[in-house]
């Protein structure tokens, strides 16, 4: 029991859905459960810690975690909060991305930050950028419906998350500049029982070919010979392609893996530069 990695997950909300499922395309099993404060997986010694993602960068830097996962903003407030924490951010996970904004009511004519109220759940964040810009400024915080606040005497401007912006437009706010951006991320505990390593190491490695093939593609194509080159610079982050002999002398057959997406207009060039039965392929993994 002792030995089982724990890895602490949001609950629910905006990055639960998302965590679980890296986590299963990891290869470890376990049955969802919307009312389980602890899952353990069925096929792995993994054990998932399932709490408000406030609560996961302390649950890590205390050993009582692992790993966890959990948006940079939360991380970066904790850590300028307090300097104690003990933990190592590991890896970008490609969701939950967003960003932390200044937003102002629409009809509201700011000049200038300083010296405004400015409510926010983010305080150490913002404190943080302030004192970088040498701006003085109140900051209130407040947890749920910062939005609201400036049209109720509150605040002046806000600091809060925006992905499509939707909400702020909904709430009759600008977006102004942008204090960072975010995503989720993994993060380890610095010490735990060496034990634990070898298993800590390999769901990493995991959580990193996982991320790494989502965005890679593989690719495949037919050319003449004395083209292949040229059709290989087209390759966006090909790692060294493979080159095959086709049964027809003068051509040949093309594969790589590229490590990002590969758009309409890179196929298309290949084609206008010859290249036949382009097939381009999802990476399920990818270990390097
Ligand atoms: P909890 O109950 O676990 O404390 P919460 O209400 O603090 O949940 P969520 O709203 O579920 O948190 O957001 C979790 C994380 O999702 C945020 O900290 C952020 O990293 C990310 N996120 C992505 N897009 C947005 C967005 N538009 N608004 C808020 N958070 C977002
Ligand atoms: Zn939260």
């Amino acid at each position: 029991m002792e030995n089982r990695v724990k890895i602490a997950v949001q609950k629910s909300g905006r990055l639960s859905k998302d965590s679980l499922s890296i986590l299963k395309k990891c290869g470890i099993e376990f049955s969802e459960s919307s009312n389980k404060l602890f899952i353990k997986s069925t096929n792995m010694s993994i054990d998932l810690l399932m709490v408000r993602d406030d609560d996961i960068p302390k649950l890590v830097s205390q050993n009582i975690a692992d790993l966890g996962i959990v948006g940079e903003n939360v991380v970066k407030e904790k850590q300028l909060s307090d300097s104690s924490l003990q933990l190592n951010t590991l890896l970008k996970l490609g969701f939950s991305k967003c960003r932390l904004s200044f937003a102002k009511p629409k009809e509201m004519n700011l000049v200038e930050i300083q010296n405004k109220k400015i409510a926010t759940s983010y305080p150490a964040i913002v404190k943080n950028y302030l004192d970088k810009k040498n701006v003085t400024a109140e900051i209130i915080e407040i947890h749920g419906s910062v939005e609201l606040t400036p049209f109720v005497d509150i605040s002046d401007i806000i600091v809060d998350l925006v992905s499509t912006g939707s909400t702020l437009e909904s709430n009759n706010l600008t977006e102004l500049e942008t204090v960072m951006n975010s995503q989720a991320i993994l993060i380890q505990s610095k010490k735990f029982p060496s034990e634990k390593q070898s298993l800590i190491n390999t769901i990493i490695s995991r959580v990193n070919s996982v991320i790494e093939a989502k965005d890679s593609k593989y690719i495949m194509f037919n050319a003449n010979t004395e083209n292949a080159e040229e059709l290989i610079n087209l390759l966006p982050s090909a790692e060294s392609p493979t080159v095959i002999p086709l049964a027809d002398k003068s051509k040949v057959a093309i594969h790589s893996v590229c490590k990002e997406d590969i758009f309409w207009n890179t196929i298309e060039s290949l084609k206008s530069r010859g290249a036949t039965s382009v097939l381009v392929l999802p990476i399920e993994k990818l270990s390097n």
